[in-house]
């Protein structure tokens, strides 16, 4: 027990190991703030919020002394974890300064060091659950974090992805895919609906086909994310009652509407996937659809996702979800997408907010589990100084990261 104190004494002065297997704390800590945003579009004064082996155990108004184990953030304010429910931790610049690919000749050794990079970047910015879609390699990485070998978020992945070509396109082989997916331990299933936006956008996947995709894998209790940039493509997951639309760079009032009525969620990026390429072109440059008419789409884009944002933030019961697409150089700058949906989007900064915490935590089924600063919810805690609903940018000096409990980051002189 004295030693469990003392390492919990040594976290609460900042002082974390990168490496840490450490348990969630078995005594009470109580976090002093000056404010509070619960995740549920409520705010707060000076509240203290008390966490008992991983949980938060109460939230109230602060007064009076403080115990001896307490966090002061004075001049702070207290949010939920962060969750982007699109990423990729598998993506990473390599010793050549470029997109890491399979022939590049990096060992696997490099490649798991990278991994592990990319999720303490992310969880030191204040994303405590990331939903990685699309890659195999996220398996090792999720159980890595699991059993806290390595610091990172909580981690769901599709472990792969599908499209109109998989097991030779049948409704039949599609559905059989998915079943594979779930058998190696996917919490997801992402599927391409239609093509890239460096490639046009147009729909890829038939109904029939987004039926058995989208069917099985809610025969087995998973949720669907389908990219889909074309307005054709978003109806079809839509009639096919996939869980979640991504990107929808072309996506119409009709589209907006069909989502809205069928309460399916819908992830459009405001700017910072296409900025991130666009900002390191030399890094991906040639590579696949990386190519001039490529990032002059890219290009075309941007101003089409910063309307998509308002449009979608207007329409009426549209559940718009926060989701950055974060690859290769994008990880742990993933609340710049914050800052460009307030700025850029018009989004209100509370309803930004909302977006990356109980709403993505529901978008995932984990309503019940994170998202929210409220007694019973996970201790996944961050705080920013000052307030982000005066200046959305705090959310990109995260000062504070507890995740179930434990803390992994604090540093209030940032
Ligand atoms: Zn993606």
């Amino acid at each position: 027990m004295r030693t469990r104190r003392a390492l919990c004494g040594l976290l609460l002065l900042g002082v974390m190991p990168l490496a840490s297997a450490l348990p969630a704390q078995s005594v009470a800590t109580v976090i002093r703030v000056s404010s509070l945003i619960d995740g549920a579009g409520a705010q707060r004064g000076p509240s203290d919020v008390e966490v008992r082996d991983g949980r938060i155990v109460a939230v109230r108004d602060a007064v009076g002394a403080l115990p001896t184990n307490a966090v002061e953030l004075s001049g702070h304010t207290l949010l939920p974890g962060l969750i982007d429910t699109h990423v990729h931790l598998a993506w990473y610049v390599n010793a050549q300064d470029r997109l890491h690919t399979a022939s590049d000749g990096e060992s696997a050794q490099i490649q798991a060091l990278n991994w592990a990079a990319n999720a303490w970047a992310t969880l030191r910015a204040g994303f405590t659950t990331v939903q990685s879609i699309g890659e195999p390699e996220n398996k090792w990485l999720r159980k890595a974090i699991t059993r806290r070998l390595i610091p990172g978020p909580r981690l769901l992945t599709s472990l792969g992805s599908l499209n109109e070509r998989t097991g030779g396109g049948s409704p039949d082989s599609l559905r059989a895919a998915v079943r594979r997916f779930k058998a190696e331990g996917a919490d997801v299933i992402k599927i391409f609906a239609s093509a890239s936006i460096r490639d046009g956008g147009a729909p890829t996947m038939t109904d029939a086909q987004l039926d058995a995709a989208c069917g099985e894998a809610r025969a087995l209790g998973l949720r669907s994310i389908v990219h889909a940039h074309a307005a054709e493509a978003i109806a079809r997951a839509v009639r096919a009652r996939c869980t979640q639309v991504e990107h929808g760079v072309f996506a119409d009032s009709t589209a907006r509407a069909v989502m809205a009525m069928a309460g399916t969620y819908f992830d459009p990026q405001c700017g910072l996937v296409f900025r991130n390429y666009l900002d390191n072109r030399p890094r991906f440059d040639g590579i696949g659809n990386y190519n001039a008419a490529g990032f002059a789409a890219m290009e075309r884009a941007l101003p089409l996702a910063e309307r998509g944002i308002r449009d979608a933030y207007a329409a009426r019961g549209l559940k718009m979800v926060f989701g950055t697409d974060a690859v290769a150089g994008a990880h742990g700058r993933n609340a710049d997408e914050l800052v460009c949906r307030v700025r850029q989007g018009g989004q209100s900064a509370m309803a930004a907010i909302t977006s990356a915490t109980s709403l993505a935590a529901e978008s995932m089924g984990l309503e019940r589990e994170i998202g929210r600063i409220a007694p019973g919810y996970a201790a996944d805690l961050i705080a920013v100084s000052g307030n982000p609903l005066d200046d959305i940018e705090r959310l990109t000096r995260v000062t504070f990261v507890m995740k179930g409990g434990v803390i992994y980051r604090n540093d209030p002189r940032r």
